[in-house]
């Protein structure tokens, strides 16, 4: 509570102070900072501590399909011939190799969608929750003929370097946006620093878990 200049609201679910952006799930029964959704792939919350190593995973994943797609090509080609069986020189068999190149796909088709969705809200500066509300009153301002802004955009360079901690308000190396280290991001993740325009969104104790 020292760390906050007004109080913030409380969490009805775990009754502890709720900051700006954190979100409660349902799941790891703990508000989260900068909640973005609770993924069961990771079995863990994706939020403000672990959002960089999300969204790298949702990167170099896709990035490792297509190696392997293309360098399983030929021998997934060789597999699919009926006539294989004679000359097939891998040591594995034909069918764990077709049905590894096809995997290869099916991953790299999914997680790579995912991928571009992800990285579109972490440039526009939302987390999955703020999306939807920030979608409602993106309709909301076009009704009455105003233009709906995010406060906590900076533009997409200045969210990017945000996310992994570098440029002017970073305190690492622009280099390391590319390796899969530990770095923590920018901030406590309790308040967050605001571009001075757009609107103050206030939805209330909106307790619903929208996963
Ligand atoms: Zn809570
Ligand atoms: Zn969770």
């Amino acid at each position: 509570m020292e760390s906050y200049t007004e109080v913030p609201p409380t969490c009805k679910r775990c009754h502890l102070p709720k900051p700006e952006r954190a979100h409660h799930c349902s799941v790891c029964k703990k508000c989260v900072l900068r909640y973005d959704h609770h993924c069961p792939w990771i079995h863990n919350c994706v939020g403000h501590f672990n959002h960089r190593y999300f969204l790298m995973f949702l990167t170099y994943l896709p990035i490792a399909c297509v190696y392997f797609v293309i360098m399983g090509a030929g021998p997934f080609m060789l597999a699919a011939d009926p006539n294989s069986d004679d000359n097939w020189p891998y040591w594995l068999d034909q069918a764990i190799v077709a049905f590894s190149e096809v995997l290869a796909v099916a991953i790299g088709v999914a997680v790579g969608g995912m991928g571009i969705w992800h990285w579109y809200l972490a440039l526009t500066a939302q987390t999955t929750l703020e999306q939807y509300n920030n979608a409602y009153m993106r309709k909301v301002c076009k009704k009455r003929g105003e233009k709906f802004t995010n406060m906590y955009n900076f533009g997409i360079i200045g969210n990017f370097q945000d996310i992994f901690n570098i440029g002017p308000r970073g305190h690492y190396p622009w280099y390391t946006a590319l390796l899969p280290i530990r770095i923590p991001p920018i901030g406590n993740g309790k308040r967050y620093e605001r571009s001075g325009r757009g609107y103050i969104l206030d939805f209330g104790d909106d307790d619903e878990d929208m996963v």
